[in-house]
């Protein structure tokens, strides 16, 4: 059977030249993407509730005859559009940069060697060669196939994979080329087998490219958080439009003067819509999921950012992933006798000759696989120039499948064509299985192989064989084998890892080991990274045996798998979810996209991964290192709980705006806050929720406590109650001082003015406050971001602005009061919100003292 990388499929392909002709005349690979225009956006940024009832205000003042006022709105919207548009324009560069991490990629033939490309690059009349968990980068012909099954669903919808094959060309299917099922479509995937295939069509001339489809988007289907959250904010708004309601009647009924009434009515929804809370998710998302990129960690699905932060159990791929993946051959065993290959070693014995040279045999003469790149290192460098190098030609392969974990080569030699020689190598129970061992040799290689992997070493068994080219059979097990000897490899921990495995620990995190090695070797390298609890492993075949509520009893100690096949992994990820837990998984190949979809985050690796399984995850890994993925974890549990920060911080803040609308219609006073007001303070609490929140760093704390548990709400009924109190003191405040005043009999003006620098005040107090849930403010001030600071500065500049200009004195109701009445009732302000700070002052006080004695 033909094999691509053999030069008599392969055609020369473009030349570089060529190539760069074309890619003026046909442009780039990719599909011009709906870009959202400037315009666009300023439409829906208007369209928001808060926005149009803004404008609604505008538009009445102005008709009313209040140009000043009106006047005033008007820039007002226009400041609340550019913080809209900026706080846009930063998540959506967070988020395009991140597909540039990642581009995707074509093998194509180009001056006549196969060259690995960005997809965009590719242009009509290119060769491209496909593999199995290839994404497939344009439309074209098919000049080679072997077994080739897609997945054409992305266009057909029909999830079913096809089988394509090459076809010679004829008058038939040049006429209609996509129609015969020699052609191949961008978009899909290559499910399995191996192909190349002639391109007839790139970017928006494929066939996906004409529906319009993208082909690399990063998912935004909204998150559990966001959908509570959206209930949440519906339902308040039908209890604000009810407020409202009896707002505008109560204060209709009051003085009769409706058209103020209903401008109150405005002025107060505008005040209590809480539009900032769905905001205040997606920047945290957009901006979480860069702050991820830059730790190497890739977000393909947002709602993933929401969920990681919770994650309790961690399956991850040993090889690759807690180890470099980087092979070396350190011993060789046949005849009872061990050889150690390391720096020292000079020459190999003649008894390990046939041993290493079929080995080789066993492996690709430009191998992948890094096991195998070992395998031709120690070759090259000992037998070069014995007769144990061949030139041959493959002429069968038998790959590695689920049912046996070992791969035969057949290839013919140039000496005798009659006879094919096979090389097998694979796990050692395999190639002893192929052996077909007696009961007492199989006992004693069996503890052989026991002693090698209990060090950590990977164990290849290596077999040869030998048919008739006319007779070769179909399986493997219809060959007889002759048994060489044992190959020990070395994959080094990755350095980093260790660590991590400990951080996981204190972190309340399992971490679990996924692999298809030797229990002896997972056990061994298990040790190494310091696991808990080594000793007990679970292979697949008893998996496999298991009930479900026999695999839930064996999760509690079970924390490595090993002789796992990929279709496995599904059970595990589904076995820790019926036990309650998070389940993050890793995996790589098209065998894993079950296991990655149904795991709560699905993690694929950015460099030997396919794009199959890329595709079928929220995270891509773009190192492979498992530190990355606790790194995100920790981040994770940092943007949920700035989240929880920012939305109790909105729902405080709120609390003495709304209350102070609502005064009037029982005490019969004017109006304190009219549209203007609410705006100078939406001016704050915006950017604050957002950018202030989302750059605090985190805490101590969520390094060494357990995940939170992942039907927790956002809000629970002690955090809500506090949020609500917190606000609550600052409104019963404020009410004293109204009271006060008219007590005093101070002007209106003067209540109001007072009543405002207060509540401005407590605003930032509040923003202070909910820096840190354990530290006091000015032990964290230095920690969070200076646009903290831009806020406060350019709201005590407006506000000297407005108490010194008339104008804007008047426009605002308010009137020049003294400065000892300034400084009184800013103090006020920030007492009334930074009390809570006492506990925090007292709790780090303690903890001092602790951590000195
Ligand atoms: P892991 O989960 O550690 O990556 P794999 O599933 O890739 O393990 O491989 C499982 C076993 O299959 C290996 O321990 C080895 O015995 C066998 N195997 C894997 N790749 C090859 C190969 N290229 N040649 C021979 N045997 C292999
Ligand atoms: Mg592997």
């Amino acid at each position: 059977m033909p094999n691509p990388s053999s030069e008599k499929i392969l055609p020369k392909g473009l030349t570089s030249q060529e190539a760069l002709d074309r890619f003026e005349r046909f442009g780039p690979n990719e599909l011009s993407s709906q870009k959202t225009t400037f315009w666009k956006l300023i439409l829906s940024v208007v369209s928001e509730p808060m926005l149009s009832l803004l404008i609604l205000c505008g538009i009445l003042y102005a008709v009313l005859g209040n140009l000043e006022e009106a006047g005033m709105l008007s820039v007002a919207v226009i400041a609340v559009i550019s913080i809209t548009i900026y706080q846009n324009n930063k998540s959506q560069n967070a988020l395009s940069s991140l597909k540039e991490l990642a581009p995707l990629k074509a093998r194509i033939i180009r001056d006549g060697k196969i060259k690995i490309l960005p997809s965009r690059e590719v242009v009509p009349g290119d060769v491209v060669i496909l593999q199995e968990g290839d994404r497939i980068s344009a439309d074209g012909f098919l000049t080679f196939s072997l077994n080739l099954n897609v997945d054409e669903s992305l266009l057909t919808g029909e999830s079913a994979s096809i089988q394509k094959e090459a076809e010679p060309p004829s008058e038939k299917n040049m006429q209609n080329p996509a129609n015969t099922n020699s052609f191949v479509f961008a978009g899909s995937t290559v499910v399995a087998g191996e192909a190349v295939f002639q391109v007839a069509a790139t970017g928006d001339s494929t066939e996906i490219g004409k529906i319009g489809k993208e082909l690399q988007t990063i998912s935004q289907s909204p998150s559990p958080l966001q959908t509570e959250i959206k209930r949440f904010t519906i339902a308040f708004s039908l209890f604000a439009g009810v407020l409202c309601l009896f707002l505008i009647v109560g204060l209709g009924l009051r003085h009769g003067r409706w058209l103020e009434a209903f401008l109150a009515g405005l002025t107060f929804s505008m005040a209590v819509l809480p539009e900032e809370i769905p905001v205040v998710l997606s920047v945290f998302f957009s901006l979480g999921a860069w702050r991820i990129s830059k730790i190497g960690v890739l977000t393909k699905n947002l709602s993933a950012i929401e969920t990681l932060g919770a994650a309790t159990v961690l399956c991850v791929d040993k090889t690759g992933t807690l180890t470099e993946n980087n092979m070396k051959v350190r011993g060789l065993y046949c005849e009872g006798e061990f050889l150690q290959c390391d720096s020292k070693l000079l020459e190999i014995p003649e008894r390990f000759h046939s041993l290493l040279e079929f080995a080789l045999l066993a492996s690709k003469k430009d191998p992948y696989d890094p096991m195998e790149k070992a395998i031709r290192e120690l070759g090259v460098t000992f037998l070069s120039g014995t007769e144990h190098i061949h030139e041959w030609e493959l002429k069968k392969e038998y790959p590695l499948s689920s049912k046996l974990m070992a791969l035969s080569y057949a290839w013919s030699s140039r000496e005798n064509e009659e006879v094919l020689q096979i090389g097998a190598k694979g796990a050692p129970e395999a190639i002893f299985d192929l052996c077909h061992f007696s009961k007492e040799l199989l006992n004693e290689w069996e503890n052989v192989v026991e002693r090698y992997s209990s060090q950590g070493f990977r164990i290849l068994g290596v077999a040869k064989s030998k048919v008739k080219t006319r007779g070769v059979p179909d399986d493997q097990h219809d060959l007889t084998f002759d048994f060489l000897g044992l190959i020990l490899l070395e994959d080094p921990i990755r350095e980093s890892v260790p660590a991590s495995v400990l951080e996981c620990k204190r972190a309340g995190i399992k971490v679990v080991m996924i692999t298809g090695d030797h229990a002896g070797t997972a056990k061994s390298i298990a040790k190494q990274i310091g696991f808990d609890s080594c000793e007990t492993v679970l292979s697949g075949d008893e998996l496999e045996a298991l009930t479900e509520d026999e695999l839930a009893f064996r999760l509690d100690q079970v924390r490595i798998f090993c002789r796992i096949r990929p279709h496995q992994k599904l059970k595990i990820v589904r076995g820790f979810q019926s036990k309650g837990e998070t389940v993050a998984m890793t995996g790589d190949g098209v065998n894993d996209t079950l296991a990655l979809h149904a795991s709560h985050i699905g993690i694929s690796m950015g460099k030997r991964g396919t794009d199959v399984a890329r595709e079928a995850s929220d995270l891509v890994l773009l190192d492979d290192n498992f530190s990355s993925i606790v790194k995100a974890v920790m981040l994770g549990r940092r943007i949920y709980e700035n989240i929880q920060k920012s939305v109790s911080y909105i729902i405080s803040v709120h609390i003495p705006i709304i209350g102070m609308s609502l005064l009037p219609v029982f005490t019969g006073d004017p109006l304190y806050f009219f549209p203007a007001h609410i705006l100078l303070m939406e001016l704050i609490i915006d950017p604050a929720c957002t950018l202030v929140f989302e750059g605090v760093d985190a805490e101590k704390r969520i390094y060494a406590s357990p995940p939170r548990r992942g039907k927790e709400s956002l809000m629970s009924f002690q955090n809500a109650s506090l949020s609500l109190l917190r606000g609550g003191l600052i409104l019963l405040v404020l009410i004293g001082v109204s009271f006060w005043g008219k007590h005093e009999h101070w002007t209106f003006e003067k209540i109001r003015s007072v009543a405002f620098l207060c509540l401005v005040s407590s605003n930032l107090g509040m923003i202070l406050t909910h820096l840190s849930k354990d530290l006091p403010f000015y032990r964290v001030l230095s920690r969070s971001n200076t646009i903290l600071y831009w806020i406060s500065g350019l709201t005590i500049l407006i506000l000297i602005l407005i108490f010194h200009v008339d104008l804007f004195t008047h426009l605002f109701g308010f009137e020049r009061i003294r400065l000892v009445d300034v400084v009184s009732s800013v103090s006020i302000g920030l007492i009334v919100s930074l009390v809570w700070e006492s506990k925090k002052i007292k709790d780090s006080f303690y903890l001092r003292i602790r951590t000195a004695s």
